[in-house]
C-alpha cells in the first residue's frame, strides 16, 4: 500500500516518538557528563545512607532516596543504550551541500521531475544542509538512472573518494545515484514510489544511514514506502549529523 503525500499524516503520528528521540540525542551527546552527575550523586548518596547528612538519617528516607535514585538511572540507561544514531560518521567534500549534475540518462529514462523534486524535499531543513544542481564542472554529486540484473534492487547511493569507492564511515569526495528504472517497472512503482526511492537515496547521500524496520517512520527505512517526504524523524538525524 503507497499513499498519496500526506505529511500531516505521519506528523501527527510521530510527536511522541520524535520528544524520545529528542532526548536520546540529548542523553548520547552528553554521555560524559552524565556520568560524572551519576558518579557524584551516587557519592552524595552514599554519604546521606551512611549519616553524614542527618536530616534524613531514618531508614524510609534512606530507602525513599535510593529508589528514587535507582528509578532515574534505570530510565536514562535505557534512553541512552537505545539512542542509536542513524548516520555515517565522516563529511563530504562539500559537507552537506550537495551540488548535483544529473547524466543525460536521468533525461532519456524521463526521470528529471523525479529527480527535481527529490531534491527539493531535502531543502529547507538544516541551513547547513543544501542539495542543488550545478553545471558539470562544479559538481560533487552524480545522479544516473539505468537497468541492473541484481535481483530487487531499485536505487543505490556509491560514495567515492579521491581514489574511487569508499566507506560508508569516510569522508567521500562525492557520490553516485543510481536508479535502476526495470526494476521499478518489475515491481509497478508509481511516480510517488519512484520518488520516494530517489528521496531516500538522496538521503544516503548526505550520510543518512537505514532506519531500522522497528523503528520511527522513516524515508530512510529499507523497502517500498509510504513516505514521500523526509519525516520528522529523518529531519533530526539530518540535523544531528550535521547542525541546525
Ligand atoms: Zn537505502
Amino acid at each position: 500500500m503507497v499513499s498519496t503525500d500526506s505529511p500531516p499524516e505521519y506528523i501527527k503520528y510521530n510527536i511522541n516518538t520524535e520528544f524520545i528521540n529528542s532526548i536520546k540525542v540529548l542523553v548520547s551527546k552528553n554521555k560524559k557528563f552524565l556520568f560524572t552527575y551519576f558518579k557524584n550523586s551516587f557519592i552524595i548518596l552514599m554519604q546521606i545512607i551512611n549519616g553524614r547528612f542527618c536530616n534524613m538519617c531514618n531508614w524510609i528516607g534512606k530507602i525513599f532516596l535510593v529508589r528514587i535514585f535507582l528509578i532515574v538511572l534505570v530510565t536514562l540507561s535505557v534512553f541512552s543504550t537505545s539512542a542509536s544514531a542513524d548516520y555515517h560518521s565522516g563529511t563530504t567534500s562539500t559537507g552537506g551541500h550537495a551540488k548535483v549534475n544529473y547524466s543525460s540518462s536521468v533525461a532519456t529514462y524521463g526521470y528529471t521531475t523525479i529527480y527535481n523534486n527529490a531534491i527539493n524535499r531535502w531543502n529547507g531543513i538544516s541551513t547547513k544542509v543544501s542539495v542543488k544542481k550545478a553545471s558539470a564542472s562544479y559538481t560533487t554529486d552524480t545522479y544516473y538512472v539505468g537497468t541492473t540484473s541484481v535481483a530487487d534492487r531499485t536505487g543505490f547511493m556509491q560514495p567515492m573518494g579521491t581514489r574511487g569507492s569508499v566507506c560508508l564511515d569516510c569522508t567521500w569526495t562525492y557520490t553516485r545515484i543510481y536508479l535502476y528504472d526495470n526494476n521499478m517497472d518489475k515491481f509497478d512503482y508509481t511516480s510517488t514510489n519512484r520518488t520516494a526511492t530517489a528521496v531516500h537515496e538522496i538521503g544516503h547521500s548526505l550520510k543518512l544511514d537505514h532506519t531500522p524496520s522497528s523503528g520511527s517512520t522513516s524515508i530512510m527505512k529499507q523497502g517500498r514506502t509510504t513516505n514521500t517526504y523526509p519525516t520528522i524523524y529523518d529531519k533530526g538525524q539530518l540535523k544531528a549529523k550535521w547542525g541546525n
